[in-house]
């Protein structure tokens, strides 16, 4: 018998979709051309990332020529994020932005304090949520940039984001919004929403690995974080991995043009998996918001248990899931963004990240209903402390 495996940590990456692989392999071998070259070999791989500027932009409701490839999301974010401190000084060196981002924003906020840049990371609520009133009490003459996530990739939180928007646009203040876990999993419309910037990343919606968008609104003034030649309009410079921009703008386009039905599938997974872990598993709590939620994400914390030990074993019976984000586990601190929602230290350790993605089903989510509580009490039966609040000590 083949063990079943069951892969739910779609918010860490998701596989190839077909389509898009299919699209993306000529551009290996057969149409290997330089979209630089005037050659015919040239202009035709330039049509083919002309044909995936479009797909980008009509996804993201913005015009082909706000559209630019990065090699990432974290590119996307780092350019940004720098490109605004840079070009814009003269105005100001004051940058808003919330405890929770991804490390992408985070680690840019945090080499840019060294250079000289000031840096407010606004509090979440218990649910991850910002404040827009503690948004507007923290702008300042000096602010030139807001930069506040569309949805947590840990928890799932969807930010408030056209409001936000709103709030930078009154003052005069560029707005961008790392969208990379939004992206495919809500709406997103650039006009709409009035953002600056807005990035996305090709790997989490089903595109490859190595590829991220940022969309710039014609007028705004940001640097560019790479030099060289002439590629994305002289903005982002290096010969343009080809393949895996036509693999991205299918991806994009799959990625909304399906997002209701998408958005609806995913839900009635989501909350199958919810409801089922809080009847069948004692002492656990659901992290993020309980509605303001990415339709694919599902956080617990569980008491009395390490999330790497949770890990394992569901390993071990072919469930892949995440504690926390893929970048934080391997480490011993516990996930900025659970300590931002005002977990204490053992149960943020005790929490386990199920992403939910096209590949699931709902055989997926039964096998995992089945797994997890025998897991969690065997789990439970070596912890200590765990027999202490069984003996009547309870603290959920
Ligand atoms: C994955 C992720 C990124 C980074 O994108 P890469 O393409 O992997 O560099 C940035 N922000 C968020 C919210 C993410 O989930």
């Amino acid at each position: 018998m083949t063990k079943r495996r069951v892969y739910v940590d779609n918010s860490a990456t998701t596989p190839v979709h077909p389509q898009v692989l299919e699209e993306m392999l000529p551009f290996f071998n057969e149409n290997f051309g330089n979209p630089s070259s005037v050659h015919s070999f040239g202009r035709q791989a330039k049509k083919a990332m002309d044909k995936a500027r479009e797909r980008v932009a009509v996804a993201l409701g913005a015009k082909t020529e706000e559209i630019f490839f990065t090699g990432s999301g974290t590119e996307a974010d780092n350019w940004a994020v720098k490109g605004v401190a840079l070009a814009n000084k003269d105005k100001g060196n004051h940058i808003i932005t919330t405890k929770i981002e991804h490390h992408a924003l985070l680690h840019t906020c945090e080499y840019l304090e060294k250079h000289g840049f000031e840096v407010t990371y606004l509090d979440v609520d218990e649910y991850g949520l910002i404040s827009l009133k503690q948004l507007e009490e923290a702008i300042k003459d000096s602010t030139i940039l807001i930069s506040i996530m569309f949805a947590n990739n840990e928890i799932g939180t969807i930010q408030p984001i056209g409001e936000a928007a709103r709030i930078a646009k009154e003052k005069e203040i560029y707005f961008h919004t790392d969208s990379v876990q939004a992206m495919g999993n809500v709406k997103i419309d650039v006009k709409e929403l009035g953002v600056d910037l807005l990035s996305i990343s090709g790997h989490k919606i089903m595109g490859p690995k190595g590829i991220g968008v940022l969309y710039i609104r014609k007028g705004v003034r940001l640097d560019n974080l790479i030099h060289g030649g002439a590629q994305e309009r002289r903005r982002r410079p290096g010969t343009e991995n080809v393949a895996a921009v036509v693999g991205m703008g299918k991806a994009a386009q799959l990625a909304t043009e399906n997002l209701e039905q998408h958005i609806r599938d995913m839900t009635s997974l989501r909350d199958k998996l919810i409801n089922g872990i809080y009847e069948r598993i004692p002492h656990v709590k659901l992290n993020g918001h309980p509605t303001e939620r990415l339709a694919n994400n599902v956080n617990f914390s569980f008491e009395f248990i390490e999330g790497e030990a949770l890990l394992l074993s569901l390993d071990m019976v072919g469930i892949a899931a995440s504690s926390g984000s893929a970048c934080t586990s391997g480490s011993l601190d516990p996930s900025h963004v659970l300590m931002a929602i005002g977990l204490s230290h053992e149960i943020a350790h005790g929490s386990l990240r199920l992403s939910l993605g096209e590949i699931n089903t709902d055989e997926d989510v039964e096998y995992i209903l089945e797994q997890l509580p025998p897991i969690v009490e065997r789990l439970r039966s070596l912890s200590p402390l765990f027999k202490q609040c069984e003996g009547g000590k309870v603290s959920v």
